[in-house]
C-alpha cells in the first residue's frame, strides 16, 4: 500500500481574486506571490510586509553586505562587477540582451527546465503576462522591459504542479525577495536568480500618463530608459530615438505617477539575485554586471564567448547634485527646457560616470524615497528602510 503525502499546508491557502486589496494594500507591487496559494506565507514573504535583505543575503550569498566596504554597501554581496555588452545585439532587446541570451543558453545546455519571464498581451506591448518559457522562442518572445508592475510569481503554482526541479527566474527585487522567502517550499531540486535592478515602475494607468506628460508621441513609444546621459531615450515604433532630459520632465505632473511600492522600495540592485544585468554602472552603450555567488558566475560563464567585457570604471562626484535633486524634487520643479537641455549638456560632461552614476542614481532614489516612506508610512521607517540605506540616506541633509 502507497502512502499519499499530504499536501503542503500552503496548498490549502487560497490564492486572491484579481483586483482584490493585497495584504500590503496601497504599497503592493503587485508581484504575484499573493495570485498563489502561496499567498499563505505572505506575512513573511511580502518585501513590503517584512523587510529582511539582510537575513535573506545571508541565506542566499552566504553573507550579507559588509556596510563599512563602499561598493558592498552601494551595489550589495558581490564577487565581481564588470562591463559588458553582446558582440551581437539581439534586435528588440532592452540593451543588448545578455539577459534573454543567458537565459536561453541555461535552458538549451540543460542546466535549467524552465524560465520564469515575463511576456507582454497580444492586446498591448506594456501589459505584463508572466510565462514558464521552455524554448527558446518563448523566453525571447520575453525580451524587452514591460515599464509596469508585473506579477512574475503569479506562475509559482503552476512550478510546483508541473513537477518542474530546475527552474531559472528572471526578476526585480521585490519579486525576487519574496521568491527567496519561499524558495524552500518549492520543491526544486535547483534554482537560478537572474535579476535586473529596477526604478520607478509604474502602473499600467500611471505609465499612461508618463507617456503623455513626457514624449512627443505616447502611442508609438516601443521602450524607453533612463540613461547614463541624464536623459530618457524614448525609441519608437519607426526605429527613431527621442531624447528628454531627466531635469525637463514635468515633476510637478509627475509626483504620483510612480507606484507606492516604488516610491518605497530601497532594493534598487536586486541584493538577493545570483546575478544581476543592469546598464547603470557601466559607460554609455554598455551594460553593467554583477555577480553575487558561484551560481551567478555559472550562468555568466554560459554565455561569456558572446560577450565583449571592460573593468568597471568610476569618474566624478555625484555628492552635489544629489543635494541638489532632493528640494527640486520634493517642490515638483520644472525647469524651462531651455535650461534643461543646457543643465544636461554640462552634467553629462562634467558630472558622475560609471559606478559613480550607479550611485548617484541609488542616492537620489533612496533620498526621494525615504523622505516618501517618513511622510507616509511613518510607522513603517524604521523597519523597513534596510541599514544600508540609512547609512547612504545620512550622507544627506534632508527636508522635514
Ligand atoms: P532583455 O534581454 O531585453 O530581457 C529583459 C528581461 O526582463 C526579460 O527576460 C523579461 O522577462 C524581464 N522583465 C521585463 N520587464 C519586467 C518587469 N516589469 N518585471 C520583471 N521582469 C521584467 N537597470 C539599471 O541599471 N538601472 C535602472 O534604473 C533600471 N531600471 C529598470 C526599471 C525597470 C522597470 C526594469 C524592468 C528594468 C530596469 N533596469 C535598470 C534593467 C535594465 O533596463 C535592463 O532590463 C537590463 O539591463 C537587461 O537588459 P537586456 O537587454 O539584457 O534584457
Ligand atoms: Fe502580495 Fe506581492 Fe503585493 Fe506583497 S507585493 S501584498 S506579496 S502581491
Amino acid at each position: 500500500m502507497t502512502l499519499a503525502h499530504p499536501h503542503p499546508s500552503h496548498q490549502k491557502a487560497k490564492a486572491l481574486r484579481p483586483g482584490a486589496r493585497r495584504p500590503a494594500k496601497e504599497l503592493c507591487s503587485e508581484c504575484g506571490l499573493c495570485d498563489t496559494y502561496y499567498i499563505h506565507y505572505v506575512k513573511e514573504a511580502c518585501a513590503f510586509l517584512n523587510q529582511q535583505v539582510a537575513e535573506l543575503e545571508a541565506v542566499t550569498h552566504g553573507r550579507s553586505r559588509n556596510l563599512e566596504v563602499s561598493d558592498d554597501l552601494y551595489f550589495g554581496v558581490h564577487q565581481d562587477m564588470m562591463a559588458a555588452r553582446k558582440q551581437q545585439p539581439i534586435a528588440g532587446a532592452q540593451w543588448t540582451g545578455i539577459v534573454s541570451a543567458i537565459a536561453i543558453e541555461m535552458l538549451t545546455q540543460g542546466l535549467v527546465e524552465g524560465v520564469v519571464c515575463v511576456q507582454n498581451t497580444a492586446a498591448d506591448r506594456f501589459q505584463p503576462l508572466p510565462v514558464i518559457a521552455k524554448t527558446p522562442e518563448e523566453i525571447l518572445a520575453a525580451r524587452v522591459n514591460k515599464p509596469t508592475l508585473s506579477p512574475n510569481l503569479s506562475v509559482l503554482e503552476q512550478i510546483e504542479q508541473s513537477g518542474l526541479k530546475r527552474l531559472l527566474v528572471i526578476g526585480v527585487g521585490c519579486q525576487i525577495q519574496a521568491l527567496r522567502a519561499v524558495e524552500q517550499k518549492l520543491g526544486l531540486e535547483k534554482l537560478y536568480v537572474l535579476g535586473t535592478p529596477c526604478v520607478d515602475n509604474v502602473t499600467r494607468q500611471g505609465l499612461q500618463k508618463f507617456l503623455e506628460t513626457t514624449s512627443r508621441s505616447p502611442e508609438t513609444v516601443v521602450h524607453y530608459e533612463f540613461m547614463q546621459d541624464f536623459r530618457v531615450h524614448f525609441k519608437h515604433e519607426d526605429g527613431s530615438t527621442e531624447t528628454v532630459p531627466f531635469f525637463g520632465l514635468k515633476t510637478n505632473q509627475l509626483k504620483d505617477v510612480f507606484a507606492p511600492s516604488c516610491m518605497s522600495c530601497f532594493d534598487y540592485v536586486n541584493s538577493l539575485a545570483d546575478l544581476v544585468v543592469g546598464y547603470m554602472g557601466a559607460p554609455f552603450g554598455w551594460q553593467w554586471i554583477v555577480v553575487r555567488n558561484d551560481r551567478g558566475r555559472e550562468m555568466l560563464e554560459q554565455v561569456q564567448n558572446q560577450l565583449d567585457t571592460q573593468p568597471v570604471s568610476s569618474q566624478g562626484d555625484r555628492r552635489q547634485a544629489v543635494q541638489q535633486s532632493i528640494p527640486a524634487y520634493d517642490k515638483g520643479v520644472t525647469l524651462p527646457m531651455w535650461a534643461a537641455k543646457l543643465m544636461g549638456i554640462v552634467i553629462e560632461k562634467i558630472g558622475p560616470k560609471g559606478l559613480e552614476y550607479a550611485r548617484f542614481s541609488i542616492d537620489s532614489h533612496f533620498t526621494r524615497n525615504y523622505l516618501y516612506v517618513k511622510r507616509h508610512h511613518p510607522e513603517k521607517l524604521e523597519a523597513h528602510v534596510p541599514a544600508y540605506a540609512k547609512r547612504i540616506v545620512e550622507q544627506y541633509q534632508l527636508p522635514d
